[in-house]
């Protein structure tokens, strides 16, 4: 099948061969958007961090929003542990996903993705210290580090250049979600538009791959800021892109906003159409990598009834099809 938008699979597999699986990991890191100066972090924060369902072995036993959430406020907060316990936690993890990745998919080669929270938010020897613990456990095809457009100095620049003789490709992945400067103050991101276009600029000078996360759907936006962030893409050259719905969690800001009836969020329907009428726009070269958000039951408040991924994008693709539309149409 021939899809309407450049797939990840298909990238992976026209650049290596065979699809390479991405490992997701925990470094142990926290956010600068949620220390006390800043605030409590993006609106839709829950303080749990993005994480692989293979790696969420202290959430299963939850079955609802509001239990978790419960849970997770009434926590002692956790001491950061020792740098050697950080690293002994990534090679499980590491162990582990590629177990799993083996025995569901048959998978064979590999990625390093440091996925939850804000993986460059440290001092460069505390960074090279838990990429090299991860790196060791190799072979990878690729280093995945995802983090914010407001947090990568120099130092941090030039570790992650300097990986690039041990990996096919060194990726950073960094969360835009919108291009409206007056959205990323609503959604309290705590940095700018400019701030994306510099740390795009100094990876690409780097020789750093770059996937572009976004929300489609955020308050108070449309086709208007919906276009305004694919143009923005498109500008700067990122490689791929994550599209995500917008989900609304238990304990968060959004959660109340959502509750009082100051914000909706988009049925499967309507994110249908908002992903098509984005990717219309998007240059027909940058690789799609996600197209909703995959967030686990227990902490999901909103939207309640979504189609699962690849019912998602199943319909996505008939109604592309049937329509005639390509990503890139608009670009
Ligand atoms: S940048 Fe990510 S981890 Fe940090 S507050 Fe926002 S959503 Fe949470």
């Amino acid at each position: 099948m021939v899809e309407c938008w450049n797939t990840y699979r298909d990238h992976l597999e026209k650049v290596y061969g065979k699809r390479v699986y991405r490992i997701g990991i925990d470094g142990g890191f926290s956010c600068p958007n949620r220390d006390k100066e800043r605030g409590g972090g993006c609106i839709y924060c829950d303080g749990t961090g993005a994480s692989a369902i293979y790696q969420r072995t202290t959430e299963r036993g939850f079955t609802h929003a509001s239990s978790f959430h419960e849970k997770v406020s009434n926590a002692t907060p956790l001491l950061v542990p020792s740098l050697e316990k950080r690293c002994a936690s990534i090679k499980t993890q590491i162990t582990r996903g590629k177990l799993f990745l083996a025995d569901r998919y048959k998978a064979e080669l590999f990625s390093a993705y440091f996925q939850a929270w804000t993986n460059t938010y440290a001092d460069k020897d505390t960074l090279k210290t838990l990429y090299d613990c991860a790196l060791e456990e190799g072979p990878f095809t690729e280093f995945i580090v995802s983090t914010r457009p407001d947090c990568l100095d120099d130092e941090v620049l030039d570790l992650l250049e300097s990986y690039k003789g041990r990996v096919q490709k060194v990726w950073v992945e960094l969360g835009l979600q919108s291009a409206d400067d007056a959205t990323l103050a609503l959604i309290e991101r705590n940095h700018t538009k400019k701030n994306y276009i510099q740390a795009v600029d100094s990876l690409h000078m780097r020789g750093i791959g770059v996937c572009t996360h976004v929300i489609i759907g955020l308050p108070g936006e449309s086709n208007r800021q919906f276009s305004e962030t694919a143009r923005l893409i498109n500008s700067v050259g990122s490689e791929a892109v994550k599209i995500h719905n917008l989900d609304v969690c238990g304990g968060t800001k959004l959660n109340d906003w959502y509750r009082e009836g100051e914000v909706s969020v988009a049925s499967g329907r309507r994110h249908l159409e908002n992903c098509i009428y984005f990717l219309r726009q998007l240059k027909s070269d940058i690789v799609i990598e996600r197209m909703i958000c995959e967030t686990p039951q227990h902490r999901l408040v909103a939207p309640r009834s979504f189609p699962d991924k690849s019912a998602f994008l199943g319909s996505l693709h008939n109604a592309m099809e049937q329509q005639g539309f390509r990503q890139g149409d608009f670009a």
